[in-house]
């Protein structure tokens, strides 16, 4: 196993979308700012301040890119991946303030998000490192959904094992660590794949929503990319493969949306899903916090981790040996202020 550098294992990443059309029927004022890495919310009595490691001013066409994104934290996180480091980056934000967009991006090129660019760039390093002799990457990838505390896979359908929309269980190895049995983990040859499959997956999970009559945005998405750096002579035939191999996971999570489920909102199901979201995404902050805190002093016990299925599922990924992410999204207006102060509040706390 490598160990982790002298930097620190969790970066906070705060973005602010433009205005957007209802925002500008309404004639909100912005009551964001930001000037280097501290954003503030404005007020005219109490103007609040909180400070980042990445801030990105959105809010006007050209700033804050998702080119900018990637090269801050997608290539980072690339990298450290290719050298066997666990890495997760979070969107943790209220629906529509622009965790999709940050995640996946838009139709053309230049607005492809942080996860596009990293597969591209993954299969860039594929090619240097396959040009060498002795050298493979291997990728696989998976696609799971959470919802009111199940766990789904969204490429059910191309594994002949499972049935579609059976609910996984989330089990624990001695050795191998934290895995979804049944989880379909899907290899992957070329760019061409990857984005095939992701977009079938995002498809699916749109679908499934649907059909429960709910929307996407209140379950967390979970997109796995598996990274195997082996080295030495391919086997032949029914040969053991006795290569060197350096493995990590890069989890790239559009999280549900942090908004609390609004007082009208009263029927039974809304408020059992709410509870679920507001539980796993506290117990996420919580678990993140403590584990910044406790870094020198041995890490977490199991039941903090056993508290919600995103920190279980989670476990080998935050704690030990990884790097984390959080981006969090917000909207400029001040009709969303106090969702945008609680989502900074929450950025804040993890740190
Ligand atoms: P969420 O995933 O948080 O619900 P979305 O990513 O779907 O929100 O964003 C809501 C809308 O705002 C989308 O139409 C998206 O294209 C747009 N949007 C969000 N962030 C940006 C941005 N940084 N630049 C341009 N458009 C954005």
């Amino acid at each position: 196993m490598p160990t982790a550098g002298m930097e620190e294992s969790i970066k906070v990443a705060v973005r602010a979308r433009p205005v957007n059309q209802r925002e500008k029927k309404l004639e909100c004022d912005i009551c964001v700012s930001m000037s280097g890495k501290t954003v503030t919310m404005l007020s005219e009595r109490n103007p609040k301040h909180f400070t980042y490691d990445y801030t990105y001013w959105s809010v006007n066409a050209g700033e804050g890119s998702q080119n900018e994104i990637f090269e801050d934290i997608g290539n980072t996180m690339l990298s450290n991946a290719i050298d066997g480091f666990n890495c997760t980056l979070f969107a943790y934000g209220q629906t529509g303030s622009g965790k999709s967009y940050t995640m996946m991006g838009g139709q053309d090129e230049d607005d492809a998000g942080v996860i596009p660019r990293m597969i591209e760039g993954l299969f860039e390093e594929k090619d240097r490192l396959e040009k060498e002799p002795l050298q493979e990457l291997e990728v696989r990838i998976s696609y799971l959904e959470i919802y009111k505390e199940q766990v789904t896979d969204l490429f059910a359908a191309l594994n002949s094992r499972h049935a579609k929309g059976e609910s996984l269980k989330i089990m624990e190895h001695p050795k191998l660590g934290v895995y979804v049995k049944g989880l379909y983990l899907m290899p992957c040859e070329t760019k061409k794949d990857v984005m095939g499959n992701l977009e079938y997956g995002l498809k699916m999970r749109t679908i499934a929503s649907t059909n429960m009559n709910q929307n996407s945005s209140r379950s967390h998405a979970v997109f796995t990319i598996i990274v195997n750096r082996l080295e030495g002579e391919r086997p032949t035939g029914k040969n053991k493969d006795e290569r060197k191999s350096l493995q990590a996971k890069i989890n790239l999570i559009d999280l549900a949306g942090s908004e609390r489920t609004s007082k009208a909102q009263t029927e039974q199901e809304r408020l059992k899903e709410g509870c679920a979201i507001n539980q796993s995404l506290s117990q996420l902050g919580l678990v993140i916090k403590m584990l910044t805190e406790q870094a020198s002093s041995g890490g977490l016990k199991a039941p903090m981790f056993r508290a919600s299925k995103l920190t279980f599922l989670l476990k080998d990924s935050l704690a030990g040996n990884s790097k984390t992410c959080m981006m969090a999204t917000i909207s400029p207006a001040s009709d969303n202020y106090d969702e945008s102060i609680s989502t900074l509040r929450f950025a804040s706390s993890v740190k």
